[in-house]
């Protein structure tokens, strides 16, 4: 687990006035990402530092980076953080040392560094990797449980939840950045109070609150990753709403799990915020209750139990036509924090490739939607309406049962802890088109 060391000491300061105080990219956070530089050209990796993104390629070929640092900068220049993600942690952490020294207030480099600064506002943010394969895994057992209790009153957690971390594989070609369109998906929908399906817009669009896990290195085809080294293959972590048709969703999910429901619209944050700048935020895995199985040996490890969870406040906020009119703020649908999850990331990762399957640097994992115990902290609408039977009264006169068309869903994150700096992930934003 990375540990805490001078990039995270919250009284360093840097000479990009705007990162000072910033709420998610002070010098302390340093996430990684790829953009496209202001009046176009090839998309390159950058580091997001207050209100501008630092252009790797260019600091770089200025020869700002030497041994391990430019290696991994050399790897973030291209179009795509792959080949930086399958460098590993060590690479990772000498360019963080190296950028925390080059931004910090005292550098001597800034005449060197500040020609390599861009705007954030005059850039466009794009997907950070090519993402080979998506799996999307069910681990917020709140969720699971609201869920599951709408569908099998008595019996809302089926018996494998507490020994299997459950997913499935989703649709990596369909992963957007955030800010891009939603279009309504138009699918078989079958309310239990027809008797036969048809066909046109979902009537039932959700989102669903949840933490993306960008995988590093992954391992050869039938070759295991060992749960102590599960997180080190983590290559960071993003905010992600996996937008979801539940109507659709309803009618096809049996036997064999979401498909159309679920594959047309994934959106990310775009930026990558690395496990050692959430060094500060690892907290131990909540206590399972007394009555729960414990993990079976392969997903447990002393020192993932002890620091692998993420204190983490999430946060969803809707912006309706209605409040947008009147000039109104954002509802806030929910404050959730990351430590409802009921498996830790490594055990997401270990779990995965515990058949053999392999993991792939840029892979994407979703880790179900985070939703806390209480009805202010959940993650979707279907748990909030209670399935569309308790709408929303929002301060505009507008309800909401599901999602309307204009609505505009925005995903935020943020790590806070006494005596360090608090980051943010940036937004994850999104807002729903008509049907084609
Ligand atoms: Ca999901």
């Amino acid at each position: 687990m990375p540990k805490t060391d001078a990039t995270h000491d919250p009284k360093r300061r840097s000479w990009v006035d705007s990162a000072n105080g910033h709420p998610e990219f002070p010098i302390q956070n340093l996430p990684l990402g790829v953009f496209v530089p202001p009046g176009g050209g090839a998309p390159r990796g950058g580091v997001a530092i207050g209100d501008f993104i630092l252009d790797l390629a260019a600091a770089h070929a200025a020869g700002l980076f030497r041994g391990e640092a430019a290696a991994a900068a050399e790897a973030a220049s291209g179009p795509a953080l792959n080949d930086l993600f399958a460098l590993g942690a060590a690479p990772r952490a000498a360019l963080r040392a190296r950028l925390s020294e080059l931004l910090a207030l005292d550098s001597a480099e800034r005449a060197r560094v500040e020609p390599c600064l861009h705007r954030a506002e005059d850039c466009t943010m794009q997907l950070p990797a090519r993402i080979g394969d998506y799996t999307d895994f069910y681990a917020g057992i709140h969720h699971a449980t609201n869920t599951g209790r709408q569908f099998r009153p008595d019996n809302p957690l089926l018996p494998n939840y507490k020994y299997v971390p459950i997913a499935y594989h989703g649709r990596s070609s369909s992963v957007v950045p955030s800010g891009t369109p939603v279009r309504r998906p138009n699918g078989q929908r079958k309310p239990g109070r027809e008797t036969t399906p048809s066909f046109g817009p979902s009537r039932n669009l959700d989102y669903e609150l949840e933490l993306g896990i960008w995988m590093g290195p992954g391992n050869a085809l039938g070759t295991p990753i060992p749960i102590s080294e599960a997180g080190e293959r983590i290559a960071g972590f993003c905010l992600l709403n996996d937008w979801s048709a539940r109507d659709i969703q309803g009618w096809e999910y049996q036997p064999l799990g979401p498909f159309l429901g679920k594959n047309f619209c994934t959106t990310i944050s775009p930026w990558v915020i690395t496990p050692e700048a959430l060094a500060p935020f690892r907290v131990a895995q909540p206590p399972r209750a007394e009555d729960d199985p414990a993990p079976m040996d392969y997903l447990l490890d002393a020192a993932d139990q002890r620091e692998g969870a993420l204190d983490l406040e999430l946060e969803v906020l809707l912006i309706t036509p209605g409040l947008r009119e009147k000039g109104l703020p954002p509802h806030r649908l929910a404050l959730s924090n990351a430590r409802h999850l009921y498996w830790t990331p490594a055990q997401l990762v270990a779990h995965h490739a515990c058949g053999g399957c392999n993991l792939q640097p840029g892979d994407l994992f979703g880790s179900g939607t985070i939703s806390g115990p209480e009805e202010s902290s959940f993650g979707s609408l279907l748990e909030t309406t209670q399935g569309g039977r308790k709408p929303l009264q929002l301060a505009s006169g507008e309800t909401r049962r599901f999602l309307e068309d204009g609505d505009e869903v925005i995903l935020r994150a943020h790590a806070r802890r006494e005596g360090y700096a608090s980051i943010g992930f940036g937004e994850c934003r999104g807002t729903v088109q008509p049907a084609p």
